[in-house]
């Protein structure tokens, strides 16, 4: 390995008002008297996202611990190998289409997250409220760096 380093640009953190509000903008006519899917709602609650996700939960059920989980350390490695592929392929810049690429790691991490609440029945909107309540209290304490899932 070389002795130079590449460093990723950060782009500035978008505002929240500047996120996508739908998932959903490729959507086509459907029957709308079925249940909603990703496909026909325009935004999504983590709960409604967890219940839906489900209906594609086919792994053995003797593994429903171990699946999710080494399916979540999976396409967390997938999102870590689109970050190096950028360092090694486009001069640590992300372009466009391995933005893309990242977005649907993201999804698939999603996926496994919500995959491994169910199984252990754990509400993913109330796991986003205690990460946020948990942060923002050390943000508060001044303890926001540093390590320990206890500070
Ligand atoms: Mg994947």
């Amino acid at each position: 390995m070389g002795s130079s380093t590449t460093r990723i640009s950060a782009p500035a953190a978008r505002p929240e008002s500047d996120l996508p509000t739908s998932i959903a903008a490729k959507c086509s006519v459907g029957d709308l008297s079925r249940e909603p899917t990703a496909h026909t709602i325009a935004r999504m609650q983590l709960s409604e996202y967890q219940r839906l996700s489900r209906r594609t939960a086919e792994y053995p059920r003797d593994a429903w611990l171990a699946y999710p989980s080494l399916g979540l350390a999976g396409e967390a490695g997938e999102v870590a190998d689109h970050a190096k592929k950028a360092i090694r392929d486009d001069g640590g810049t992300v372009t466009d289409e391995r933005r893309l690429a990242i977005s649907k790691e993201l999804g698939d991490v999603l996926w496994y997250v919500a995959q491994l609440a169910s199984e252990l029945g754990l509400e993913l909107e109330e796991i986003a409220r205690a990460n946020l309540e948990k942060l923002s209290s050390r943000q508060q304490r001044g303890v926001l760096s540093g390590s320990g899932d206890e500070r």
